[in-house]
């Protein structure tokens, strides 16, 4: 059935139905899936290019296809934006492009956006959602307070639109009609949405749910910290959002007319619901359990708290108090791959199970990675519970055989169908002399040391690293925005304990020995991060996407206003 057909009658249990029955079947439906993309597509340059000659199997396409990144295919994908409609990757042409945040690797990506990478968005969005619903019920027709904001669409030199997935869902045409289908509402109009400013938009997305408190179903972003983000901003303006309701008249600080229109319609002065709203804020200890206390009616939490979002948990946890907090689906802008369909375990526990019919998906066993040969994927079925390993993705997008550059863990079946855990990207980013350290060595690291912050009553608000190589022997540095700041020997002991917490062969040994100095850690004023961001932000990301860079490296202006803003830093005497 068409997507369009399964949302306008969403029925949650066919949903489920659905999905049982295609994942018992998911070697088979791999086998289809990688059919109908190749015969979809058996005229483009590159399928010829790489001599497929219109043949569909698994084996010839492994045979033939190369494994590739981003890098190997950007001559394509220039040639595309730049206005060559001819079929280049796709038979038919690729109309609009999506933006990875690039936050996590540097540079931003673009990634071709069509039609069918629309419906498998839907598709696992509803997947997900009917077995949230059939755990957590929400009521037909309630609001939700989603976190969205789509930014602008761009125009690349060949005149097509790019933006961010998040935006090129929003704004397809279909998504409106399909949207109609689904059980809750957003509570902010359009216009806060699609705002130009996230400053205004979060105000507004604040100010919109408070008047509807009583029917908020549940909070949700795409990533888990826009949440984090929307309720610190909260701590700080809700005395604004109280006037505003009191009076009926929108805070000055929202300029843009289109948002102030839409908001004029469904704001008027409201003294008793202001009342209400300064009583539960004032009568709360230290912000703990802000969401059920301002929306009684919500059932969860809901966004991407695995990986990268895990240090946010924590916050998360502060603002949602007894509130189920439920893990968003697993994919990127290259397209989706797995959906939660156990949510009730909680972030730290969180699995995916992978959708067979969205994509073709490959596993190349983690010990290949690293081994200079050739390395040798596994097929979706011939993954082994407890192993981990780089997925690889085939989409109906364009990309053929494409390192996603994340690694997942086999945790273990739906049926048929691996249910996975996302561990880490897989770029290194810590690294000096044969020490390598990732993105997640660093949060472990980081995670145990804060944990020395907990018994003075402080929050670790963010982080983020860096290589000092301007005097040898180069050394590690890590920043810290804290919500107060302890006694110098806490940071010290904290420090000790970073550096301690590294616990890569490479860089033990390198410490030993002085080829690595000691680590360093620099404390932050409060508000850098959000300094950060900003800049981010301004630079073309939106929130949605929006993931703190772990390490600066080479990104000078994320560099420059993190060290403008160093109130004290320590450095390690453990070792
Ligand atoms: P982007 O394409 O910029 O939106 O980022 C996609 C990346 O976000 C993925 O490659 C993952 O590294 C990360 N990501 C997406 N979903 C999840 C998830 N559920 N858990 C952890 N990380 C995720």
């Amino acid at each position: 059935m068409k997507m369009v057909e399964k949302m306008v009658e969403f029925k949650p249990e066919k949903m489920i139905k659905e999905f049982e029955e295609i994942s018992k079947n998911a070697g088979k439906i791999q086998e289809e899936t990688l059919k109908k993309i190749l015969e979809e597509n058996r005229e483009s340059e590159y399928l010829k290019e790489v001599g497929l000659n219109g043949r569909t199997d698994a084996q010839s396409f492994k045979q033939c296809v190369p494994l590739v990144t981003h890098k190997d295919l950007e001559p394509y994908i220039q040639r595309i934006m730049d206005g060559d409609s001819s079929p280049i990757l796709t038979r038919n042409p690729i109309p609009t492009f999506s933006l990875s945040s690039g936050t996590t690797q540097g540079k931003r990506k673009f990634i071709p956006f069509n039609d069918e990478l629309f419906e498998n968005t839907m598709q696992i969005q509803l997947t997900s959602f009917a077995y949230r619903n059939r755990e957590y019920p929400v009521e037909k027709a309630g609001k939700a307070l989603v976190f969205l904001y789509s930014s602008k669409q761009f125009i690349t030199k060949g005149g097509l639109p790019a933006g961010t997935a998040t935006t090129n869902v929003f704004r397809h045409r279909n998504y409106k009609e399909l949207m109609k289908g689904l059980q809750f509402r957003s509570c902010s109009p359009e216009e806060v949405i699609c705002g130009p400013d996230f400053h205004e938009a979060l105000y507004c997305h604040l100010l919109c749910a408070l008047l509807y408190h009583n029917e908020v179903q549940f909070i949700s972003s795409t990533f888990a910290h826009s949440i984090v983000q929307g309720f610190q901003t909260f701590e700080l303006i809700w005395e604004d959002l109280c006037t505003d309701i009191r009076f009926g008249i929108l805070n000055e600080r929202v300029t843009d007319p289109s948002i102030r229109a839409a908001i004029s319609k469904i704001l008027s002065p409201n003294p008793t619901l202001a009342d209400i709203i300064h009583d539960k804020c004032s009568g709360l200890s230290k912000w703990y359990g802000l969401i059920p206390e301002l929306f009684p009616n919500a059932k969860y939490v809901y966004g991407i708290m695995t990986g990268a979002m895990e240090p946010y948990v924590k916050q998360l946890r502060k603002y949602a108090g007894w509130l189920p907090l439920i893990c968003g689906d697993y994919g990127s802008s290259e397209g989706w791959v797995a959906a939660n369909v156990n949510p009730s375990l909680p972030p730290e526990s969180a699995t995916f199970a992978v959708l067979p019919d969205i994509g073709y998906f490959e596993f190349i066993p983690l010990d290949d990675v690293t081994k200079q040969s050739e390395p040798k994927p596994l097929g979706l079925i011939e993954v082994k519970i407890g192993e981990t390993y780089e997925i690889v993705i085939t989409t109906f997008g364009g990309l053929y055989r494409y390192r996603l550059g994340d690694a997942v863990k086999v945790m273990g079946f739906h049926n048929s169908t691996p249910e996975l855990k996302f561990v880490c990207r897989q770029n290194l980013m810590l690294s000096i002399n044969i020490d390598k350290n990732t993105e997640k060595d660093l949060q472990l690291s980081v995670e145990e040391a804060s944990k020395i912050l907990v018994a003075e009553k402080i929050e670790l608000i963010d982080f983020t690293s860096n290589v000092e190589l301007s005097k040898q022997p180069g050394h590690y540095v890590i920043f810290w925005e804290l919500s107060s700041e302890p006694d110098g020997n806490v940071l010290q002991e904290c420090c000790n304990c970073l550096d301690r917490s590294f616990l890569d062969a490479g860089y033990v040994s390198s410490r030993k020995v002085g080829m690595i100095g000691p680590l360093e850690l620099r404390i932050v004023r409060k508000g850098t991060f959000y300094k950060v961001m900003s800049y981010c932000l301004n630079m073309g990301n939106t929130l949605n996407q929006f993931k703190t860079p772990r390490f600066i490296g080479s990104n000078n202006k994320v560099l420059s206003i993190v060290s403008s803003n160093v109130a004290n830093c320590y450095f390690s005497t453990a070792y």
